[in-house]
């Protein structure tokens, strides 16, 4: 445990696909590894499109990571970390907002980064409940691959089955502004 007052709070970085979530969650984790802040980072069971124990950006950033399958595993986890990171906090279930509150009550600084919106454009829960107990909300931007204005929406390309938990392949998806977004549904 660190000197002094450990004081808890909840940090989301959220936004769509290519905004860069993953590469801000490891810099702030990084940031802590260096200082020797006890922390752990977290990702769910089934994201294994590059490495099983390791967060990868889309820049090719890694750092070690424990995947869980749900937040109670993460409150068995955490109970020396001063920080605990969650990558792709979308795929966890609605449970994961509780325990984010626990740790950080507990004097735990959460981090947490993940989709806001799926390709619909519909909240990603729980990322809306988390949004709504943060402390800090960091709202990244991609580019438009359209218009190369700001991007908050991410759309998907070759449609084959609705499945919303078809992982971040950069050839299944695509970054777009809302006004660009809006054309592809007409
Ligand atoms: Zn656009």
């Amino acid at each position: 445990m660190s000197q002094g007052v450990k004081k808890g709070s909840i940090e989301v970085i959220t936004g769509p696909m290519f905004s860069g979530k993953t590469e801000e969650l490891i810099r702030r984790v990084s940031r802590a590894e260096i200082a020797k802040i006890p922390y752990m980072l977290f990702k769910p069971m089934f994201d294994t499109r590059y490495s099983e124990t390791e967060i990868v950006s889309h820049d090719n950033k890694r750092i070690g990571a424990k995947p869980v399958m749900d937040a109670k595993e993460i409150l068995g986890l955490s109970i020396d970390a001063d920080i605990v990171g969650i990558d792709e906090a979308q795929f966890f279930s609605p449970e994961l907002v509780e325990a984010c509150v626990k740790l950080a009550n507990g004097g735990v600084r959460v981090i947490v980064a993940g989709l806001d919106m799926d390709y619909l454009s519909k909240p990603f829960q729980p990322m809306p409940n988390l949004l709504g107990v943060a402390d800090k909300v960091t709202k990244l931007k991609a580019i438009c691959i359209e218009c190369k204005g700001d991007a908050s929406l991410t759309h998907r390309i070759n449609i084959t089955a609705e499945k919303r938990l078809m992982l971040g392949e950069k050839d299944s998806y695509e970054p777009l502004c809302r006004s660009c977004y809006t054309k592809y549904l007409k």
